[in-house]
């Protein structure tokens, strides 16, 4: 190859912690820019400088994806009480997927890199399902009450600014028990909806969603509601020129049909479902390090990463001196998603073309017998599969790819 391909608008790059930031350098340095003449705007997030900033690089980081629409961020640390420890932090800062979901408004969608020789343990499903969960509010931001005995359990609204307080009693206890509040807002779930049918129309695949409406008639017909709201307001005719359509049945109805369905859907979900069913979908088709994530915003902002968080324990392997086979899958397609993307916001197709020859080769070097050792486990057996370590697998994606080249 003679000349670099350029990427016209810089990329956000935020990097992250531990193993991850390892093998975020190898990605970059023997995958994309030998290749590619890319300005990175670069957002170092690893904890040392979160602190040091005292979190407003995860602001600023934020605030760039915003002024470039596409961003690729790194697993990070969410330090806990260790963490601070560990890391001699000044506080226990929070999360930074939730600092920049809070700033761009948005909602995460996962789905699974599938190679020929790992089989989803669902024979039906040829292609991805790819899931997105509503996150905020429900049963994550509730208020709990242990009853201690006999009395009245009541649900309170005050209107702000006086009126009648609406009750309602939730049941009259005459033994000890439980008790649980929970809440969502319209603009949140209404934002959720923008975020899935983004979503369903960018990969162009049918947008299912479910709810218990027939049961819960006030609190998730309200989401059914909304859903049709902005579906016909806003994307009715879009969905009917790309060919795909939105689907809404029970949330029972939906998981049964999922089990038999060949793939290819976005399957949207409430907040519980979608943290419970985004597990079994990951544990279904192998291994967390198969499964990129991206955070799609309503106002158009997208941010590629890995679904999977640091790799600690492979991270203090490493730092022993050991050598990790540490799996990079997720990390490789969280850089070429960005680049795909940012490909058909700059109208760049020879950009988008080389980040699909990247994900070919990566695909490749797994289907050759080449892999990881969380692949080893689920991968069909063949006397040809070799575990490498983390570098040697990056050397492997290189040498298919300068084939392609
Ligand atoms: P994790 O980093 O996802 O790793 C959990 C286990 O999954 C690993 O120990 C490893 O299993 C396996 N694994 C995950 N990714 C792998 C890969 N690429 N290759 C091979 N194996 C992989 O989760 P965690 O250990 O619970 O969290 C570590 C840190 O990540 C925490 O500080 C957490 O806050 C952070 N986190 C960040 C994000 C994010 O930034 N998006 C998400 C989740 C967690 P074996 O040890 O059995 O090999
Ligand atoms: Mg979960």
């Amino acid at each position: 190859m003679s000349e670099k391909i350029r990427v016209k608008t810089p990329i956000v790059e935020i990097d992250g912690d531990e193993m991850t930031r390892i093998m975020w350098q190898m990605v970059k340095e023997k995958l994309l820019f030998p290749y590619m003449d890319i300005h990175s705007e670069y957002y170092d997030l690893g904890l040392k400088n979160r602190n040091e900033t005292n979190d407003q690089i995860t602001i600023d980081a934020a605030h760039a994806i915003m002024k470039y629409k596409v961003g690729v961020k790194c697993a990070t640390i969410t330090p806990n009480s260790g963490r601070v420890e560990e890391y001699g932090l000044k506080k226990q800062w929070s999360s930074p997927n939730g600092t920049i979901r809070g700033i761009l408004d948005g909602t995460v969608f996962r789905a699974p890199i599938l190679v020929n020789n790992i089989r989803p343990s669902v024979k039906t499903w040829k292609r991805p399902i790819h899931i997105g969960r509503h996150a905020y509010g429900d049963v994550y931001k509730n208020q709990e009450i242990k009853v201690p005995g006999p009395g009245t359990g009541e649900l309170v609204f005050t209107p702000r600014g006086g009126g009648e307080p609406i009750r309602k009693v939730i049941h009259e206890f005459e033994d000890p028990g439980i008790l649980q509040g929970i809440h969502n807002t319209v603009p949140s779930i209404r934002s959720f909806a923008a975020s899935c049918f983004t979503y369903a129309m960018d990969q162009k695949i049918d947008c299912w969603f479910g709810t218990k409406d027939t049961v819960s008639k006030i609190y998730d017909a309200e989401f059914r509601k909304i859903f049709d709201e902005e579906y016909e307001a806003n994307w009715k005719d879009k969905f009917k020129e790309a060919g795909i359509e939105y689907f809404y049945t029970l949330i029972d109805d939906a998981v049964a049909r999922v089990m038999k369905s060949g793939g290819g859907i976005l399957w949207t979900c409430k907040n519980y479902d979608g943290d419970v069913m985004s597990d079994m979908l990951a544990s279904a088709n192998g291994s967390l390090a198969m499964m990129t994530s991206v955070l799609v915003s309503p106002h158009g902002y997208f941010e590629y990463e890995a679904a999977h968080g640091t790799v600690q324990k492979h991270y203090y392997k490493h730092l022993a001196g050991e050598k990790t086979s540490t799996n990079s899958m997720a990390l490789i397609f969280a850089w070429t998603g960005c680049l795909k993307k940012r490909a058909e916001l700059d109208d760049t197709p020879e950009v988008g073309e080389f980040a699909r020859k990247v994900e070919d080769a990566a695909l490749e070097t797994i289907e050759s017998g080449i892999m990881t050792g969380d692949l080893m486990l689920v991968a069909d057996p063949d006397p040809n599969n070799r575990r490498v370590y983390t570098e040697d697998f990056i050397d492997h994606i290189k040498q298919n790819l300068e084939k392609k080249l």
